[in-house]
């Protein structure tokens, strides 16, 4: 341990170091409920690539595993330490380097705040399109590790369709080169996109070259209330039927909508089973929320509330982003799921969800980026109840087991991380898994980054 803590004060400056058994607790964890975590032998908060190739050497002399890190935002236990490990923590490279409105690009280090890099790309009429719920704090290496998603993804798409190129500290200290900041290219294969979503666990991102867009209008919404999940699921089947791109296409149940009120007041309809978000940044979209409208009173809508105005399409997006966090204060405990399914079988995914949630007699509220098929599936329990945790659990892995029949993922967004990773080789298959293990292996070959999670 001294010798670790010796050889990586000789490449750090002091305050890059933190040995404080307190303060190192405090980096242990992510957000996610219900995943192990071990004590970190090393926080290291680097400001350089130099550091962090520093760190990398230093663990493979040592053998010492290394765990990335972002905000620790994340719902996988994905970022949680490990046993002994060192925890590289790469929120203070945070700096915006460029922002080019000719190339449309942004270069960015990888502790850039997601929201922060939105605000500048905006300032100078251009638009980061990935906007995951927790904007505000989570950084864009913990995006590119999770290739998170958000809600404008259903027009937009996810964080993987803006990462151009990447600089990525190999477990060895090597410096890689990925990518491009041009418009196209297919030298090779894509590492790039290898790296987003890889939670980690094939090297450290310390540079990232990222597609920006011109800044659409801005957008406006509706909320639509239905008596039945499946009504608002069938509203959904008819706006995406009709060859409409609406900006923002979320659902929440009752239980979210209470949830949502009882934490902020924002006077949702709490005697509604379902509330439709639609909003639209095209040139007209009033125009285009009339259309949309129209198809959801056809669907069965009892109620449909536009918009007036900006400042009021953005409450309405201010509830959605609240969900999560709210469901989490219904009980003591809860478990966040992240199944994505073909947007044909949201309806039969939600009722699944529903069945399971009665059968075991427990309360799942679900939000979801419906316009995706992406359901947050939130079981909510009593963490002192230890009956009611095993059905949780229960509920958790029938509701995974459910969206892997109706042909969808056990992860639209949230990552595999600890949480979900007996579910993995489910999802991939023997030869999935092969293949992939094939890929760690030669990019660490001594399996110290992050190792224990995916697999
Ligand atoms: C309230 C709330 C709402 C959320 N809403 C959404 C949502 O709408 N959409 C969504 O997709 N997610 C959502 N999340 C989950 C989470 O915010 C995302 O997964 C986010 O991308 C994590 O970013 P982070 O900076 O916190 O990364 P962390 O949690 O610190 O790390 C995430 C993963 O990335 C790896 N990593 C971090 N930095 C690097 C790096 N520089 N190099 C290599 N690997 C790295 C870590 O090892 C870990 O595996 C939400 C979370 C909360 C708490």
């Amino acid at each position: 341990m001294n010798d670790l803590l010796e050889r990586l004060r000789t490449g750090l400056p002091a305050e890059a170091l933190i040995s404080d058994p307190d303060i190192m607790a405090s980096y242990a964890k992510d957000s996610a409920g219900f995943c192990d975590a071990g004590a970190p032998a090393a926080v290291v908060l680097p400001r350089t690539t130099e550091q962090v190739q520093h760190v990398m050497r230093t663990a493979t002399a040592l053998r010492v595993p290394v765990v990335p890190q972002g905000a620790r935002t994340g719902l996988s236990g994905g970022a949680n330490a490990v046993e002994g490990c060192i925890v590289l923590s790469l929120t203070k490279m945070d700096r915006i380097l460029e922002i080019s409105t000719v190339d449309r690009i942004a270069v960015v280090e990888p502790g850039v705040v997601n929201a922060v890099l939105s605000r500048a790309a905006a300032d100078q009429g251009l638009y980061y399109p990935p906007d995951p719920s927790s904007w505000e704090t989570c950084t864009i290496g913990g995006n590119i590790g999770t290739a998170a998603g958000g809600l404008c993804c259903v027009k937009y798409g996810v964080t993987a369709e803006y990462v151009l190129g990447l600089e990525v500290v190999l477990a060895d200290g090597r410096l890689l080169t990925t990518g491009r900041r041009t418009a196209k290219g297919v030298a090779g294969y894509d590492l790039t996109r290898l790296f987003v979503g890889s939670e980690g666990s094939l090297g450290v991102v310390v540079k990232a070259v990222l597609a920006l867009k011109p800044a659409p209008p801005r957008q406006l919404a509706l909320a639509a209330e239905f008596s039945s999940a499946a009504a608002a699921c069938d509203a959904i089947c008819r706006i995406m039927e009709r060859g409409h791109t609406p900006s923002l296409l979320e659902l929440m149940d009752r239980t979210t909508i209470r949830a949502v009120n009882a934490m902020a007041q924002m006077g949702l309809p709490e005697t509604t089973e379902a509330l439709l978000l639609a909003a639209f940044d095209t040139p007209d979209p009033a125009a285009d929320l009339a259309a949309v409208g129209e198809l959801c009173a056809a669907a069965g809508a009892t109620e449909i509330v536009p918009a007036d105005d900006e400042a009021e399409s953005e409450l309405l997006l201010q509830a959605r982003r609240l969900s999560l966090t709210a469901l989490e204060t219904v009980k003591s405990a809860t478990m966040i799921d992240d199944v994505c399914v073909p947007r044909s079988k949201l309806g039969a995914m939600i009722e699944g969800t529903a069945v399971i949630a009665e059968k075991h007699d427990l309360t799942i509220g679900v939000c979801a980026h419906a316009g995706d098929g992406n359901t947050h599936p939130v079981v909510c329990f009593d963490h002192d109840d230890p009956d009611e945790s095993r059905r949780a659990r229960e509920s958790f892995d029938e509701i995974m087991a459910l969206g892997l029949e109706l042909g969808g993922t056990i992860t639209g967004e949230h990552g595999v991380g600890v949480l979900k990773k007996e579910w993995l080789g489910r999802e991939l298959g023997p030869v999935g898994v092969e293949m992939q293990r094939g890929v760690k292996q030669a990019f660490d070959p001594l399996g110290l980054l992050n190792p224990g999670k995916l697999f």
